[in-house]
């Protein structure tokens, strides 16, 4: 058994990598990979990079190359669900990607030949998580539900109140968590998520992103993992 743990940025996988006594470096697919352990138990660790198909690559390379059989994202996302604030906590129930678009031939955001738009988590992996997240982070608001994931870092508020009136029970906005969905989905992997609001995706989405990055959002990542991996 061998989780994987995926983040988007650097600054979260180099907190992962403080809780790691023995990681080791390997390369694939222009990426390092970290193979080592976790309170006791087999982990990958790895930087996804941003983008749908710098996830995608990043969780094929973890199952075919390195045998992970679980795989766990940690990241920031923008909030546009009403109530969801920066600083909450979102953990995915649902996937889907916002900027799919192959209308007319399939209804909007249908991935084609999946018939599906929707992509869930691994529900067994994902109340895990979700008891992880409360536990570390007891005093930050919680939130689960749909997530959706696009190629456009959403930074404008007719942006966002765009994808809140198409889609309005999309909880946040990220880049990477419906590729790795889908990945998991093609191979049957068990797959969870959980995303910590850095900005709320509108006109001040910049620059409350750059502060929280570097203030919370690691901090944020590491606690959540290590409360996962925690001997029970
Ligand atoms: N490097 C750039 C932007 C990073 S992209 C910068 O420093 O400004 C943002 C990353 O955080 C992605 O990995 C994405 O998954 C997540 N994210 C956070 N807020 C987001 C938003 N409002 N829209 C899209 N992705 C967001």
């Amino acid at each position: 058994m061998t989780l994987a743990l995926v983040s988007a940025m650097h600054q979260e996988l180099a907190a992962v990598l403080d809780l790691m006594p023995d990681e080791r470096r390997t390369r694939a697919a222009g990426r390092d990979f970290w193979v080592g352990h976790l309170h006791g138990q087999e982990v990958v660790a790895v930087l996804s990079r941003i983008g749908k198909v710098a996830a995608a690559t990043t969780a094929t390379a973890l199952i075919e190359r390195f045998g992970a059989t679980r795989i766990v994202f940690t990241g920031v996302a923008g909030g546009l669900g009403a109530g969801v604030q920066v600083g909450d906590v979102v953990v995915a129930d649902t996937f889907l990607q916002h900027d799919m678009d192959a209308s007319p031939l399939f209804p909007r955001h249908e991935v084609p030949l999946y018939g599906a738009a929707r992509f869930p988590t691994d529900p067994v992996l994902t109340d895990r998580l979700a008891a992880a997240a409360r536990a570390a982070l007891p005093g930050a608001g919680f939130h689960r539900g749909l997530v959706v994931s696009g190629d456009r870092f959403v930074a404008t508020t007719a942006e966002a109140r765009a994808l809140q009136a198409e889609l309005p029970d999309a909880l946040a906005v990220e880049m990477e968590g419906a590729a790795i969905a889908q990945v998991c989905q093609d191979y049957g992997v068990p797959y969870a998520a959980v995303r910590t609001i850095s900005d709320r995706a509108d006109d001040a989405a910049h620059g409350d992103f750059t502060t929280f990055i570097e203030q919370v959002a690691s901090r944020h990542s590491a606690a959540i993992v290590r409360a996962l991996l925690a001997p029970a």
